[in-house]
C-alpha cells in the first residue's frame, strides 16, 4: 500500500512538474517551442524558478548565472563547481546556444567588422562591430568598440531606405538570441585582446516591436552579477512607437533612447517611414516629452540625410521648430545607399548647412560617420544580398 501510494505521489508530482515547466517554458520560449531550452533565453528569476522546480536552491542558480555571464562558459561541463546531479539535469534538459558566423566581412579601413550570424532555425541576423578611434597606432586595449545588434530577423516597419525594411519581417528574436550577439562580440574581441564598450540596438528589426524580449535582454546585459554593462553604454534606436516609449518611461528603462525622425512633417515622414501613418508626429513627440520628464534624460533624434529629399534649408527650419521644446540631441547621418532605394547621401556642404540651421534653434547636433560602406554595414544590407543570392554564403 505504502509503496503504491508513493508511486501515485511521484507520478502526480512528475505531472505537476511537467505542467510547471511547460508554463515556464511557454513564457519565454513561445517563439521556437520545438527547440530544447536555451539557457540564455532565461532571465535570472526564471533560471532560479527552473532550478527550484528541480529541487536546487538559489546558490546553484547564482553559480550557473555566473558561469553563463561572468565566466563565459562554452559548455555545461565547464561548470565544475555545480553539483553533478544538477549538471546532469541541465545537460539532459537544456543547451547553450552560441551564435556562429555564416559570413564575415571586414572593412578596408579595419574599423568595421560585419557578421551574418546563424540562428537555430536557419534564419540569419546581422551583428556589426565598429571601432571608434581615430589613431590606429594606439594599443588595442585603449580602443573603443561598439556592437550594433539585431532584435528581429527582418523588420515589419518597412522604412523605404532600409535594406532590412525591404526584406520584410520574419520573426522576433528571443532574449537569448539578442544577448547571444553580445556574447559573440565579447568573445571575438577578447580573442584579440580588446573589449566591448558600447552596445547599440540598431541592427535588424524594431526593438520596441519586440518589447518583452528586448527588455529582458537589456536586463541580462546590465545585471551587476552578470555582464554588468552600464545602461549609459546601451542605446536603443526606435522608429518611434509612442505607447512603447511611454512604457519605457513608466518602467524606468534608463538606457539611451534614439528616435528616428527623418521627416519634420507627417507627410514627409510617412513617405520614408510608413509606421508614421499610424503614429503621427504629435503623438510621438508627446511620448518623447513624457519620457524626458519621467526619466530626466534627453533623447537622441536621428535624421538620415537624403540628397534632395530631406536636406533642404526649409526642412532644417521645420525640424528646428519641431524640436525647440524637446531636450534633444540630433544625429545627422548621411544615408547609406541600398539597392532597393534610389536615394543618395547628402553632400558635405548640404550637411554643414543643415547643421548650422539647427544651431540657430539652440539644438545640438552631431554628424555621424558612416561606417563600413564597402561591406554593406547598413542594417540589413548584408543579409539582403545573401537572401537575394548576390553573395555566396560560406561557413567559417
Ligand atoms: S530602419 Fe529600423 S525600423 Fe526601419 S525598416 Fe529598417 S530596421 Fe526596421
Amino acid at each position: 500500500m505504502c509503496l503504491g501510494g508513493k508511486t501515485v505521489c511521484a507520478t502526480l508530482l512528475s505531472h505537476r512538474q511537467n505542467h510547471f515547466y511547460l508554463s515556464l517554458f511557454t513564457s519565454y520560449n513561445n517563439i521556437m517551442p520545438q527547440y530544447p531550452l536555451n539557457l540564455y533565453d532565461l532571465s535570472q528569476p526564471q533560471l532560479e524558478q527552473l532550478l527550484a522546480g528541480w529541487g536546487f536552491g538559489r546558490t546553484h542558480a547564482d553559480q550557473l548565472w555566473r558561469g553563463l555571464y561572468r565566466e563565459h562558459i562554452t559548455h555545461l561541463s565547464e561548470l565544475t563547481e555545480l553539483r553533478p546531479a544538477l549538471r546532469e539535469k541541465l545537460t539532459a534538459e537544456a543547451r547553450l546556444v552560441h551564435l556562429t558566423p555564416r559570413l564575415t566581412q571586414h572593412s578596408s579601413d579595419g574599423y568595421t567588422h560585419k557578421f551574418l550570424l546563424n540562428l537555430a532555425d536557419g534564419q540569419a541576423i546581422e551583428t556589426v562591430i565598429m571601432r571608434f578611434e581615430a589613431r590606429r597606432e594606439l594599443p588595442e586595449q585603449t580602443r573603443r568598440y561598439t556592437a550594433c545588434i539585431s532584435t528581429q530577423a527582418g523588420c515589419a516597419m518597412g522604412c523605404v531606405f532600409c535594406a532590412t525594411g525591404q526584406m520584410g519581417f520574419t520573426r522576433h528574436l528571443t532574449a537569448g538570441e539578442i544577448v547571444g550577439q553580445v556574447l559573440f562580440v565579447q568573445r571575438y574581441l577578447a580573442e584579440r585582446g580588446a573589449s566591448l564598450r558600447n552596445i547599440v540596438l540598431m541592427g535588424m528589426g524594431e526593438p520596441l516591436h519586440n518589447y518583452e524580449n528586448t527588455m529582458q535582454a537589456i536586463e541580462t546585459m546590465t545585471d551587476h552579477k552578470g555582464l554588468a554593462i552600464a545602461p549609459r553604454h546601451i542605446t536603443l534606436s526606435t522608429v518611434g512607437l509612442p505607447h512603447a516609449i511611454r512604457r519605457m518611461a513608466d518602467e524606468g528603462r534608463r538606457v539611451n533612447l534614439a528616435v528616428s525622425l527623418h521627416g519634420a512633417t507627417d507627410a514627409q515622414r510617412q513617405a520614408l517611414v510608413p509606421p508614421a501613418k499610424k503614429w503621427p508626429l504629435a503623438d510621438l513627440l508627446a511620448a518623447c516629452r513624457y519620457y524626458t520628464a519621467a526619466l530626466r534624460r534627453r533623447i537622441f533624434f536621428e535624421w538620415a540625410l537624403i540628397e534632395g529629399e530631406n536636406d533642404t534649408a526649409e526642412q532644417a527650419h521645420e525640424l528646428g521648430r519641431l524640436l525647440q521644446d524637446q531636450t534633444a540631441h540630433i544625429n545627422l547621418i548621411p544615408l547609406n545607399p541600398t539597392a532597393g532605394y534610389a536615394g543618395q547621401p547628402s553632400q558635405p556642404e548640404r550637411v554643414r548647412a543643415f547643421q548650422a540651421i539647427l544651431a540657430q534653434y539652440g539644438l545640438p547636433s552631431t554628424v555621424r560617420q558612416r561606417r563600413g560602406i564597402d561591406i554593406d554595414a547598413g542594417c540589413g544590407q548584408l543579409a539582403n544580398k545573401v537572401v537575394s543570392g548576390e553573395w555566396l554564403v560560406v561557413s567559417e
